[in-house]
């Protein structure tokens, strides 16, 4: 497949924004003096705009992901990344995507606010993916596909199989977000951008990595695509604020990983606690940091729980959810606090 023919002819044909600090040289020289750029002299730590390339950060990240440095491409939140990745694909009104729901809420907004068509193909019962039915629409335009493995707000991963075969088979680009990859059993299909040029995978800072709070997102594919998504993304859209904080808690290896660890313990004792409620129906197994439960009534017990001060996510409304909650876990004292809680019902 070539990636060229999937890429928009607008995107194709533009040339990006040329900044002022990338029209002299790559990166800032602290014994060079700048007039460039109409930023304030003054040297308060951020008078200075951040570099658009990302280039330390790049570093950082592509060494702990085993990637390239030119395979990655940072965003404010993976949702940034997303929009970038239909809006280098998707013409509006004519390209469209697939989605499986349910899944993460954010593909169609972002596939309707770019005026894009969502062809939704819900995943089976056991939340699989259906993928004889993916690949034989005979839609001629439906450019990318998005998985997201583990699912929100279902919490399984899919098949390892099936994702790759679609990868091989799809005729449009494949985008499997793995914003939940720490919390699972299965490996992440990063090493796979080498192999197949129409894949791109998104990870982010929000979730094992706990920075939320500061928006970054990464995607990983090969140097072309993302030269792409280069070419149209904001030059600025990851701050100063956001990138020396990401480089001061990307040092904490080890507090990360026993986070996970700690979630991952977590996850076990709650799914089993939570099956002795007589309301709860069901637990689904889960490869990330929240469970899915299905209760006797979604909507009552969401109530319960917020009058007595704890908010979980009602996903009643989604297909294949109702009467579904669906439960992130927190601290091992936050979790003790729920069950007590649930037990007071
Ligand atoms: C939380 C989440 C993200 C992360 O989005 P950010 O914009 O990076 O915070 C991406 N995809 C899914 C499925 C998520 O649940």
């Amino acid at each position: 497949m070539k990636i060229d023919a999937l890429v928009r002819d607008n995107v194709k044909n533009m040339s990006s924004y040329s900044s002022a600090r990338d029209e002299h040289k790559n990166g800032y020289d602290e014994n060079l003096i700048y007039l460039d750029a109409n930023e304030s002299p003054f040297d308060n730590g951020i008078n200075r705009y951040p570099d658009n390339k990302h280039n330390d950060l790049k570093t950082v990240v592509s060494k702990i992901k085993n990637v390239g440095v030119n395979q990655v491409v940072f965003g404010n939140g993976t949702d940034e990344i997303l929009d970038l990745i239909v809006r280098v694909f998707c013409d509006p009104n004519q390209d469209k995507i697939i989605t499986l729901p349910p899944t993460y809420g954010m593909y169609d907004v972002i596939a309707k606010t770019n005026s894009v068509e969502n062809i939704e193909i819900p995943l089976k019962s056991d939340f699989s993916i259906d993928r004889d039915k993916i690949l034989s629409l005979k839609e001629y335009n439906t450019k990318v596909l998005f998985l997201c493995s583990p699912n929100n707000p279902t919490g399984n991963s899919f098949d390892i199989n099936v994702l790759s075969g679609l990868i091989k088979d799809f005729k449009g680009v494949v985008v499997i977000d793995e914003a939940y990859i720490d919390f699972s059993s299965q490996k992440s299909l990063i090493n796979l951008i080498d192999k197949y040029e129409n894949l791109i995978i998104t990870q982010t800072m929000s979730k094992a990595y706990g920075m939320a709070g500061i928006r970054l997102g990464m995607g990983f594919s090969n140097e072309k695509t993302i030269s792409y998504i280069n070419k149209i993304k904001p030059p600025y859209n990851v701050n100063i604020l956001t990138k020396n904080k990401a480089l001061e808690e990307l040092k904490k290896v080890n507090a990360i990983k026993s986070n996970v660890n700690s979630v991952l313990n977590q996850r076990k004792k709650l799914i089993s606690s939570l099956e002795k409620f007589d309301f709860v129906e069901k637990t689904y197994q889960s490869d990330a940091n929240f469970i899915l439960v299905k209760v006797d009534n979604a909507d009552l017990r969401y109530n319960q729980l917020l009058k007595k001060g704890i908010v979980v996510r009602n996903r009643t409304n989604q297909y294949l959810c109702q009467n579904c909650l669906r439960i992130t876990l927190g601290t091992k004292d936050e979790n003790k606090i729920l069950i007590k809680t649930l037990n007071e019902l």
